[in-house]
């Protein structure tokens, strides 16, 4: 039963779910590797992720089929999907939060089954070869972020539920701070190291599945 004891669990898109950053690869595939001048300026902090979005966006012409080639292509990792089961099996509540594109998203979602988790992101609009990128939730968020994933975690948890948060990157920071349980790879972990943020480190969902089974399920 999903009880006031269950914590919200929210889970990042891009290199946590799927082995790869989908967007920084399709980017990076597609503008022959002149988006990273825009990467590294967001990483520095100079430009927002908003406007790293919409500058990548400017740079390549991909047209619809192309990006749907290049997104089913992208691997998952496996055991997510086992960690979506332990989800349903525990009635948590779960929900993705990415700072990417709902059009990938959706597709690797629908090609592993996932079309029904729920998940908030930027959107993707095409005009013809040209990406347009909307940013739904930008004004409710800390203004650095496109997709602020601090805003949906306040705005998805019920007065005094544990949250937890599984995610790689630097579109975690502000998410982190405010998570009860944390767990963290690659720059994500730097960060929280960095910022000295209680973690679990892992390296794929089969080390958060075993955590879980230690230290959420076994206090319900
Ligand atoms: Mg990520
Ligand atoms: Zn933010």
């Amino acid at each position: 039963m999903r009880n006031s004891k269950s914590p919200l669990v929210l889970v990042d898109f891009d290199g946590t779910i799927t082995q790869n950053d989908v967007g920084a690869r399709l980017f990076d595939a597609f503008s022959k590797k002149e988006s990273q001048k825009f990467v590294s300026l967001w990483l520095k902090g100079e430009i927002n992720s908003k406007v790293c979005l919409e500058r990548l966006c400017d740079l390549i012409k991909i047209t619809k089929s192309e990006l749907k080639k290049f997104a089913l292509s992208q691997k998952i990792d496996e055991k997510f999907l086992d960690f979506v089961d332990l989800c349903k099996r525990e009635r948590l509540r779960l929900v993705i939060l990415s700072d990417g594109l709902d059009f990938y998203i959706k597709l690797i979602f629908k090609k592993f089954g996932l079309e029904k988790l729920p998940f908030y992101s930027n959107i993707l609009r095409f005009e013809g070869d040209k990406l347009k990128p909307e940013f739904p939730y930008f004004d409710r968020g800390c203004g650095n972020c496109g997709n602020c994933k601090k805003y949906h975690l306040k705005n998805l948890k019920s007065e005094n539920q544990k949250t937890v948060y599984i995610g790689d990157g630097l579109s975690d920071k502000c998410v982190v701070r405010e998570s009860d349980i944390v767990f963290a790879k690659n720059d994500l972990r730097k960060f929280c190291l960095k910022e000295d943020i209680k973690h679990y480190p892992f390296s794929d969902f089969g080390d958060v599945i075993q955590t879980f089974d230690d230290l959420i399920l076994n206090q319900k």
